[in-house]
């Protein structure tokens, strides 16, 4: 797995997790488990060797959506310690809710993962699990707690149930279905299954402690009823165990030994806790058990990363799809342009801590340049096109229609990538913005020669045309309305790049350039930052009130000739302009379409 390499000076981001496991190792806390080879319960695992893997972690989407840039970091924190720790990281579909989820999802995050670098293959064997394939064994344990006198069916209407909680000050009190005996219980629990009671007529409850000020511990839900059909299962159950049931089970199951989850969780572990602890007793899971381990979300500014809203900016034709590459979804982002290493020095360079932190934008543009800087090859393209002609270009070269072969590298400090070729002419392309016809203070590019009072002529502007030759200004045609349609020049002999004479003119800028007769016509969607603000939904706003109009900006410009065979998902540098990258769904050789990821320099930023 390559990584974008950490300069020795940076510091190492502050992850508390690391500490925690470090001392685990050194204390030996996990050596005494063992693994079955596959998921299972205590009998399964303790008739195998001593777990190969000194942790197992495990990243656990839910496949109800498309992942996001948040996702990013809980996958590279996930992978990236057990990488580092001698450990196996799981990946694992959480799909216990029948209702919400698809093949479509399951496949695209596959895609998205392996797409990142990770993998979830290890010495032969694969750790991609489902979920639902632990129905059986949840179900089994939910009899052995009602067996145990630890949870009960209650009967009560949701509204009975809801009063009967309690909140912050008031303790709960009991069910009247809290009494049942456990053969009671499990009778009814077993009619639950087969079938004979009505969604929602009765859940199955942990009994644990209505009055604790803990409100998760007041006796929560378990098991409901849902006739629904399971993307896996299909239609063998119709009832289903809650996420906080079934999701401490899954770790067990999969001797996790770091449960790691976001903060909102932080509540839950008591149960969590619980749970695991009275199976361990009862004998169906095997001891140590996991433990559950709280970090912050990773929020990037001028990003949305609620799966709700995402699916708002789709469903709203805000944006064009899940794969829009203004989109924070992986889908998206690989879309874009940015690379896996970007995103992976990014996530590790934010550490983790107990508080949800906000990293600004440019940080990953920033982990994208680095990425790119050294590995893209360079190229030239014009955004937006202007005419320019070299007027004595027949009298230097003997034709009007002569062309001078060009060369440049590929890449200025990596000359084994070798160089690129095209032709420099009479009729070039240049960027509009190259020329002022009444030059700004500072400007140093294209401007005309000046006539002043006294009659005497200041000569035009020199610059040169980058890898051709130095060129002089002398004017400029217009249109009927005044607009300039096209700039003209004089080249300089003998100042072509690479020979002696080049340095002997100085000049003050360089501009891009391709040549009108071989430059080849490309669509560049210039994309930008979604929202114009750094926190869209700061204090309630509604995030429509600060999408960015020029977020997405189409041009058609020009591009140098060698890149006709582009392949999609090719990145390199448009030089001055920024990264680029050959859209993987629109490009190809007879109409290249290429997406800016980002500009050279960060804009947003004073
Ligand atoms: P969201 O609510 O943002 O749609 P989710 O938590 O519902 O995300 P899951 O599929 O359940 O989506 O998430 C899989 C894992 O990714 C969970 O462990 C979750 O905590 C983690 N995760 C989701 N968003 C972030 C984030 N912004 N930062 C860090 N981890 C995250
Ligand atoms: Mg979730």
């Amino acid at each position: 797995m390559a990584h974008a390499p950490q300069s020795p000076d940076s510091p190492k981001p502050s992850n508390f997790l690391r500490g925690i496991i470090e001392r685990d190792l050194e204390a030996g806390t996990w050596s005494p488990r063992h693994f079955g080879g596959s998921p299972g319960d205590a009998a399964h695992h303790r008739a195998g060797p001593a777990d190969p893997a000194k942790i197992r972690t495990r990243f656990p989407p839910e496949p109800n959506g498309y992942l996001h840039v948040g996702h990013a970091k809980s996958i590279c924190l996930n992978f990236g310690l057990a990488r580092d720790y001698g450990g196996v990281c799981h990946l694992r579909f959480d799909d216990t809710n029948p209702e919400k989820e698809e093949q479509e999802y399951v496949d695209a995050i596959i895609e998205a993962v392996r797409w990142l670098g990770f993998d979830w293959n290890v010495g032969g064997t694969s750790h991609l699990y489902y979920a639902s394939d632990y129905f059986d064994f949840m179900y089994r344990a939910a009899e052995a707690l009602v067996g145990a006198g630890l949870a009960y069916v209650d009967e009560q209407t949701p509204e009975q149930m809801r009063e009967r909680r309690g909140d912050f000050n008031t303790p709960g009190t009991d069910s009247p279905f809290r009494s049942r005996t456990p053969e009671e219980n499990l009778a009814r629990l077993r009619e639950m299954r087969a079938g004979s009671l009505d969604d929602g007529a009765a859940v199955l409850r942990a009994k644990i402690d209505m009055a604790s000020p803990n409100i998760n511990l007041r006796d929560p839900t378990l098991y409901r009823i849902k006739r629904a059909t399971h993307h896996n299962t299909g239609d063998t159950w119709c009832i289903y165990p809650m996420y906080t049931y079934a999701h401490p089970i899954e770790d067990a199951l999969e001797n996790i030994t770091h449960s790691i989850c976001t903060l909102e969780f932080e509540d839950q572990r008591p149960f969590y806790d619980w749970l695991l602890e009275s199976l361990a007793d009862l004998g169906l899971l095997a001891r140590p058990l996991p433990r559950q381990y709280e970090f912050g979300r990773l929020n990037l500014s001028y990003v949305i990363t609620s799966k709700r809203r995402l699916r708002e900016l789709v469903a709203e034709d805000i944006v064009a799809g899940w794969d829009d590459p203004r989109m924070p979804t992986l889908y998206g982002m690989r879309r874009r342009g940015y690379t896996p290493a970007s995103i992976r020095a990014m996530a590790d360079g934010s550490g983790a801590s107990k508080t949800n932190i906000w990293l600004d934008y440019a940080v990953l543009d920033g982990c994208l340049r680095a990425d790119l800087e050294e590995q893209a090859p360079r190229a030239m393209a014009v955004l937006a096109p202007m005419r320019l002609e070299i007027t004595n270009w027949a009298e230097l070269f003997g034709s009007a229609d002569h062309i001078e072969p060009c060369h440049a590298p590929a890449h200025p400090q990596r000359p084994e990538l070798g160089e690129r070729a095209f032709g420099l002419a009479r009729e070039l392309w240049i960027e509009r913005d190259d020329f002022a016809e009444v030059p700004a203070k500072g400007f140093f590019r294209l401007f005309p020669p000046k006539t002043l009072p006294d009659g005497s002529v200041v000569p035009g502007n020199k610059v040169r045309l980058k890898y051709g030759l130095v060129v002089e200004c002398t004017g400029c045609e217009k249109d009927a309305a005044g607009v300039v349609t096209k700039v003209l020049a004089r080249a300089l002999p003998d100042t072509r790049s690479g020979t002696p004479g080049a340095n002997a003119v100085k000049v003050k800028g360089t501009i891009t350039w391709v040549a009108v007769h071989d430059a080849l016509p490309a669509t560049l969607n210039l994309y930008d930052r979604l929202f114009t603000e750094p926190q869209p939904e700061a204090g309630g706003r509604n995030f429509r009130e600060v999408l960015n109009p020029r977020s997405k900006v189409v041009v058609t410009g020009w591009i140098e000739p060698s890149l006709a065979d582009t392949p999609r998902e090719h990145r390199l540098q448009f030089e001055r302009h920024g990264y680029f990258v050959a859209d993987r769904m629109d490009h190809s050789a007879g109409h290249p379409v290429f997406n800016r990821i980002t500009t050279l320099k960060d804009s947003w930023t004073a």
